[in-house]
């Protein structure tokens, strides 16, 4: 059975996304936390990731029936190499750029959450006038933090300012302050507070494309021990698993962030992680044909 095995050091990054064939979906890691506020750990995330998806105590099926495991059309390139300071954003930036100049889609291993703003920069070249569908228990919308505008809690004012998305949708927000209140009022972000949600609601995302950027902080801390950053009353993980099924639009790319090994309790949030690998790269295949725009 071919096997998707985790990817070696080598060879490059550069040869990889050569090698890769037309419209692929690519999962690329992005080991990069210098942006954290509160605790490093982020960056060991995508090889914690992959060790779990492949340590033979699972499958690699969908919940729908796809078994990623003898399915052509994906690959995992493994870890872009990246350097330090500012000069990462233009790193991460030209790598995902490279692999969708292949017409790829694109799932992201972080890395905390300031990954995604130029990851956006890139998709957003690639597919304007996306929806960024975005699930945190964090709104990510301050100006800047703590002296630093590219800090994990500034992506989405980023993102709106430079108008990479239109239409930016959040849920699972529950850590609001006046001065974000302030920010998504005046970016006309679309928040669905935690405190208003139910499990039978249902998003209405429209028809333009769909990013998805997944901080699995907004999960529960009973589900997701493994983040910087916990923030009790959150999603289950079947209720974001419900959330990610019932997207109506096509997926075009997504990301998953701020998954901290060093905090995680035994295996518990890596294969959280590993199982929206699974889900979010079956979706992304299957919506291959849809909107390619
Ligand atoms: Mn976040
Ligand atoms: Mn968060």
């Amino acid at each position: 059975m071919p096997q998707p095995s985790p990817p070696s050091a080598s060879p490059s990054f550069a040869t990889r996304v050569a090698a890769l064939a037309e419209g692929q979906v690519a999962v690329v890691g992005l080991p990069w936390d210098e942006q954290s506020s509160f605790m490093r750990g982020a960056a060991l995330a995508p090889p914690r990731i992959r060790e779990v998806l492949h340590d033979g105590s699972g499958n690699l099926c969908t919940e729908h029936g796809a078994d990623l495991g003898a399915t052509p059309g994906w690959t995992d390139v493994g870890d872009v190499a990246l350097t330090s300071g500012p000069a990462v954003l233009a790193e991460i930036e030209a790598a995902i750029d490279a692999l969708v100049e292949r017409g790829a889609r694109v799932l992201s291993l972080g890395g905390d959450h300031a990954v995604t703003y130029p990851v956006l920069r890139a998709y957003a070249r690639a597919h304007p006038g996306l929806t960024v569908l975005h699930i945190d228990a964090h709104p990510d919308l301050y100006d800047q933090f703590e002296g630093s505008r590219l800090s994990h809690a500034c992506p989405a004012a980023r993102v709106m300012e430079e108008k990479l998305a239109s239409r930016l949708v959040q849920v699972g927000i529950r850590t609001m302050t006046p001065h974000q209140r302030e920010q998504a009022t005046r970016f006309g972000v679309e928040v669905m507070e935690m405190r208003h949600w139910t499990p039978s609601r249902r998003l209405e995302l429209g028809d333009a494309p769909v990013y998805l950027s997944l901080d699995l902080d907004a999960l529960d801390p009973a589900c997701a021990p493994g983040v910087s950053h916990h923030a009790p009353g959150g999603f289950t993980t079947r209720e974001v698993l419900g959330i990610l099924h019932t997207i109506g639009p096509a997926l075009i790319g997504a990301d998953i962030v701020e998954f901290n090994p060093r905090r995680d309790t035994g295996t518990t949030t890596a294969m959280l992680a590993a199982k929206f690998y699974r889900e979010i790269v079956g979706r992304l295949l299957a919506d291959r044909g849809r909107s390619a725009r």
